[in-house]
């Protein structure tokens, strides 16, 4: 199995999220086996994201690791969990094999806060009890809670601080925005590896939904694509691919440290953006290596 933390740079990394419920996990699989021929550097699995289960996680994390020989991360949150309960969560995810965890607070609705009140608290929890990888989730146009950046980077920098590995970013469709957060954060003196999360678009009801959850920005570029082609479901999956391959040459190209590919579990996609840039990554990493 690939040692995610000693792969030369830039990484290249895969998330997708589990069925609903508890449910047949064959469908998921039939994913995985796809993804797993585009070789990525690490699958993530998300815990409970927009309304999926958190159960199977830990599982579909582990046989990621366990039959195709993958670096798996698990998302695990802790808003409306105690100490006791995270204790068996982790536990779980320990017996089951797992060594990468991407530990969050989770989106405040139902959950009210119980033992832990932001991420920083849960990687402290983990990093006294346990030995596994963190990694922590960074907003390069700010968290929406936020009041400002300013604050946001604060907090980012105070998490590091509890001890991170590596950080993956909320999605964003504007590059400039992660520039200017990376160069903030590197000021700051947050060290750790950023990837950049790229959500290719593939219908205007996904934007919207998007935007609604994260507050990421939509620029021109994306507008004029949604005019143009949002009413022919085949021009606007290939326009959302086209804009997601430019968007990660552009990153590649300004020394990103990896890319974080929300797959929506739609491996077709993710293998047209794979081979668009297959060669650009290849030679940096021949280059950087
Ligand atoms: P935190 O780092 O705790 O920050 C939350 C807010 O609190 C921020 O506004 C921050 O500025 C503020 N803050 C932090 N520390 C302090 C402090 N000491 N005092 C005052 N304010 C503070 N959600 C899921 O439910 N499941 C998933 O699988 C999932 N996967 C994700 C993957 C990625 C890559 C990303 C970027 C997000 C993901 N999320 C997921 C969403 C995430 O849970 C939410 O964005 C959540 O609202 C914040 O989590 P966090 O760990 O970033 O929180």
């Amino acid at each position: 199995m690939k040692n995610f933390f000693k792969l030369d740079k830039p990484t290249f990394s895969f998330e997708i999220f589990p069925p609903k419920g508890a449910g047949d996990l064959s469908q998921i699989f039939g994913t995985v086996d796809a993804l797993a021929s585009l070789d990525p550097d690490l699958i993530s699995v998300t815990y409970g994201a927009g309304g999926t289960s958190r159960e199977n996680t830990a599982e579909i994390a582990s046989r990621i690791q366990r039959d195709y020989a993958i670096p798996a991360l698990a998302h695990l949150t802790c808003v409306g969990s105690t100490r006791e309960e995270m204790r068996a969560t982790l536990d779980k995810l320990k017996e089951k094999g797992i060594q990468n965890i991407l530990a969050m607070r989770g989106d405040l609705g139902s959950d009210e806060t119980k033992d832990f009140k932001y991420a920083s608290e849960l990687i402290k929890f983990i990093n006294e009890n346990y030995s596994f990888r963190i990694f922590a989730a960074c907003y390069p146009e700010k968290h929406l809670e936020a009041y400002s950046m300013e604050e946001d980077l604060e907090h980012l920098r105070a998490k590091c601080e509890c001890g991170v590995s590596v950080l993956i970013s909320q999605l964003f469709f504007d590059n400039a925005s992660f520039y200017s957060f990376r160069e903030r954060a590197r000021k700051l003196g947050v060290a750790a590896p950023i990837e950049a999360g790229i959500m290719p678009i593939t219908s205007p009801t996904q934007i919207g939904r998007m935007v609604s959850m994260c507050g990421a920005s939509v620029p021109d570029g994306v507008q004029k694509i949604i005019r143009a082609y949002g009413h022919n479901s085949m021009a606007m999956r290939e326009a959302g691919i086209a804009y997601a391959t430019n968007q990660i040459i552009d990153l590649l190209a300004e020394g990103v440290d990896g890319i974080h590919l929300y797959t929506m579990n739609q491996p077709d996609i993710a293998k047209r953006i794979c081979e668009n840039i297959r060669g650009v990554l290849y030679s940096l990493r021949v280059k950087r290596g």
